[in-house]
Order: structure tokens, then C-alpha cells, then sequence
């Protein structure tokens, strides 16, 4: 009997970024890579992103189908919420159900950066990226492309990193390419991750915040920021 053939999904394209690292506006191919990241997470693909701390698998945060892909993707246990990307404070605000004063001080004190802060979530966000939990993770990433492509795409991008859940965080494209392959449909190749190592997790809901983990910047940056 005829046994069904295995159809093997292609490779992911990759393309190439080149930021221009004197802070000049960034090229005509590097604003069209952009928007068609920006138009493929619309229409709830998955995108590989560059941040200053590792790779992210980036899907719309507002399209809980695309976060399901998120979770296929990496084999990730669905008890285990996502941090949510934004283009900065005023669109983390709009996420959350109330934004308590240290979330306030620490998005003016250290985003764009590697610092993500938990509050009450807006109904806005759906369930599923914040495991049914009452609370969301919003951080505003440094690298410009990952802010560019939010800014662009205009709507916040879940994003856990770009790995098969309990493997390494990817720090290259190749990295990326090596452990999730066809299972994501674009990979944003900028070069390697300034930083290699997570965000730090602050919830802002408790008086005082408390750091739920540990990351690049250090509980004394942190004390300073909220004062
Ligand atoms: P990852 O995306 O793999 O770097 O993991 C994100 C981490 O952020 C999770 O493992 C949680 O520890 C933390 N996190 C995300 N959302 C929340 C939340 N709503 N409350 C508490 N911690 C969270
Ligand atoms: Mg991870």
C-alpha cells in the first residue's frame, strides 16, 4: 500500500541586516526586510528577531493562534507565560490593567534595555500568552531592529527566545536556524546578541517589586531606578 509521504516544510528564508552602527537611517533593503517581517507576524507567522539580549520567536501578541505556534514551535509547556515586546512605555500601559509606580520608574529609567516588568494584564492580551495567569511580562528591547520592526509592525510581539524549550538561548541566526530549522517561517539575521544573556523579570505588582530573575541588570541599577 501507498504510504503517505512525509512533507518536509522548507527551510526558513534569513535575511540579512545591516544596522548602520553610526546611528544613521537604516538602508532601503533593511526597511524592506522589515516590512515583510512586520507583514508576515500580521498575517500570524512566526518571526526569529535579534534583541540585545538573545534571539526571540516573535508572533503577534494580540493573535492567540500565532502564540500557539510560539508554544508548538519551541515544545514549550503551556504553564509557562511569554514576555510581551513593545515599543515603549505608552503601549506597555495600554497592555496592562493598572500600572503600578515602579513599573512607571523603571520603564524611564532603564527601556529601552533588558529589564521586563510584570503588572496586571489588559483584557487586550489574550490568555494564552500569559498562561491564563492575571498578570503580563512587558519589556521594550535596546537592539533597534527588534523596536523598529514593533514600531513597524504596530502591534507587540510575544517572544520567548528562539530555541526548542530547555535548549541553549541562540545568540546568532545560525543558532536559530540550527535549533527550530522549518519550524519558523523568517529569521531577522542582524549578527550576534550584544548581551547573551535573558532579561531581568521584576514584579511590579508587590510593594516593594521583587526580582523573579535574575538578568543584566543588577538588583542595585535596579533599587536606583525605582528609588
Ligand atoms: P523566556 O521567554 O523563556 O525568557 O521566559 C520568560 C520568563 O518570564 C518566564 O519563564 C517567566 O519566568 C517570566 N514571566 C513571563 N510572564 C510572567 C508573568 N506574567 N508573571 C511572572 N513571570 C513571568
Ligand atoms: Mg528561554
Amino acid at each position: 500500500s501507498l504510504q503517505p509521504v512525509a512533507m518536509a516544510r522548507p527551510p526558513p528564508d534569513i535575511l540579512r541586516i545591516d544596522w548602520p552602527r553610526d546611528g544613521g537611517p537604516p538602508s532601503a533593503a533593511t526597511l524592506a526586510a522589515l516590512d515583510r517581517a512586520a507583514d508576515l507576524l500580521r498575517r500570524g507567522g512566526l518571526v526569529a528577531i535579534p534583541t540585545e539580549t538573545v534571539y526571540g520567536l516573535a508572533a503577534n501578541a494580540f493573535d492567540p493562534e500565532a502564540v500557539a505556534g510560539i508554544f508548538r514551535a519551541k515544545g514549550r509547556p503551556a504553564g509557562n507565560p511569554l514576555i510581551v515586546h513593545v515599543s515603549g512605555a505608552e503601549q506597555a500601559r495600554a497592555l496592562s490593567s493598572a500600572w503600578p509606580p515602579a513599573a512607571a520608574a523603571l520603564a524611564a529609567a532603564v527601556w529601552p534595555g533588558p529589564a521586563t516588568v510584570v503588572v496586571p494584564r489588559s483584557p487586550r492580551i489574550p490568555g494564552i500568552v500569559t498562561a491564563e495567569g492575571p498578570t503580563v511580562a512587558l519589556r521594550c528591547p535596546a537592539h533597534p531592529v527588534s523596536r523598529l520592526l514593533i514600531e513597524r509592525a504596530g502591534i507587540p510581539l510575544a517572544a520567548p527566545s528562539a530555541n526548542r524549550s530547555e535548549a541553549v538561548s541562540p545568540t546568532t541566526a545560525q543558532h536559530v536556524l540550527a535549533g527550530l530549522g522549518h519550524r519558523v517561517d523568517l529569521i531577522l539575521d542582524a549578527g550576534s546578541c550584544e548581551r547573551g544573556i535573558e532579561s531581568t523579570v521584576v514584579d511590579c505588582t508587590t510593594t516593594p517589586p521583587r526580582i523573579l530573575r535574575p538578568g543584566p541588570l543588577s538588583r542595585a541599577e535596579l533599587e536606583a531606578a525605582v528609588g
